[in-house]
């Protein structure tokens, strides 16, 4: 298949790199081992030509270490605390594997809000560039210190992929303790049949990553993450790879032709803001449709509030919604031209009605067709 080298074909390489890898699981300690010879990887693909982003996990595991917590379930200002005495060491460990080979490193520590504010994207997008062109690799995280629940990414798997998106990035790799997607779930089933290469998610290969947490769709850093995360690269002209990388040096392996799942990238990326608004994680509100509804959207229509039948949440104007069918399946996201109490008086009615209803209209699509992005 093509371009799945990365050294070949890749000016622009995320990749992303689980707790599990970098911090023994049983003992707690960093696997200095393993991050040097990560680090020749590293060297050589950037020798290749290839500029590489890391985004790592790890900061929590290595401060419960640190702060003597190992195997205790920690409360979530415990987990800050871990993270914040662990994102140091963490940041000492990338700059110090990586100093070995002359490369300098910087830490980016973002938060939802940085990928989900367009102004914000657009900055970090820009500082992270700029690291770029000064040859400098960015090892991100989130910066588990200040995020509540409501307000996190929860895995860096989305993160990761949010961050190929933002940087248009070629590949992202997600480094793993699994090789990849399987047809279920390989540790219940011994059928189970491991994927090579994924041309198109759809319905089939969304369910195949298993039950989803039902607030967010997501269990944290399940292989449901993952194929979110699939779902926000390729579709921004990106190939994603899910590999196991618990071995040292795994991508030279990968590049050896190692065992792993390859996400081919959609041959007609979406332009950048709708790929935007379609990779938005936190969507505030959710509404559903009618078929009428969801016909007119698959033909490339505005969505107008005589098909909405229902509106949840609590949405501001131009806040993202999620737009699910009767039958409860995710159509579309879009930004949304009216507010939640607005949206419920005049969802059902026709658009000449809710200049009536509401005194003033904002138009007559609920979301505008530019602000709609189709969901597979
Ligand atoms: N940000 C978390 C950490 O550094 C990890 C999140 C994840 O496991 O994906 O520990």
């Amino acid at each position: 298949m093509e371009s799945l080298n990365p050294f070949i074909d890749t000016r622009l390489l995320v990749i992303k790199i689980g707790s599990a890898l970098l911090v023994d699981p049983d003992t707690g300690q960093l696997r200095s081992d393993w991050l040097s010879a990560l680090s020749s990887d590293i060297s050589a693909i950037r020798k290749s030509g290839v500029k590489t982003v890391l985004v790592s996990s790890g900061a929590i595991a290595l401060g419960r270490t640190r702060l003597g917590l190992i195997g205790k379930k920690l409360t979530l200002p415990e987990k800050q605390a871990c993270a914040a005495a662990g994102q140091s060491l963490l940041t000492q460990a990338y700059e110090t594997a990586l100093n070995t080979y002359d490369i300098n490193t910087a830490q980016i520590l973002l938060t939802l809000n940085d990928t989900e504010n367009r102004r914000r994207w657009l900055n970090a997008r820009a500082t992270i560039g700029a690291l770029l062109e000064l040859g400098v690799i960015p090892i991100i995280n989130e910066n588990d210190t200040v995020a509540t629940d409501e307000i996190r990414y929860g895995d860096n798997d989305r993160l990761a992929a949010r961050a190929a998106q933002m940087l248009g990035a070629d590949t992202l790799i997600l480094l793993s303790d699994i090789d990849g997607l399987y047809t279920s779930d390989p540790r219940n089933n011994s059928q189970a049949r491991h994927l090579n290469l994924i041309e198109h998610i759809d319905n089939d290969i969304l369910e195949m990553g298993g039950t989803a947490n039902a607030k967010t769709g997501m269990g944290t850093g399940g292989m449901a993450t993952k194929l979110a995360a699939a779902q926000i690269a390729t579709q921004a002209g990106c190939y994603m790879c899910i590999m196991d990388g618990r071995e040292n040096a795994p991508i030279t392996r990968l590049v050896n032709g190692e065992r792993c799942s390859w996400f081919k990238a959609s041959h007609n990326p979406k332009d950048a803001r709708r790929q935007w608004i379609g990779g938005h994680l936190n969507a505030k509100g959710l509404l559903t449709i009618d078929s009428g509804a969801e016909k007119a959207l698959e033909n490339g229509k505005s969505l107008l509030a005589a098909g909405v039948v229902g509106a949840d949440g609590s949405f501001e104007k131009g806040d993202t919604v999620q737009i699910m069918s009767q039958s409860g399946r995710e159509i579309a996201r879009g930004l949304i031209s009216y507010n939640a109490e607005e949206t419920r008086k005049i969802l059902g009615k026709s658009t000449v009605q809710i200049a009536e209803i509401l005194g003033y209209d904002y138009g007559a699509a609920l979301i505008h067709r530019d602000n709609l992005v189709m969901s597979l």
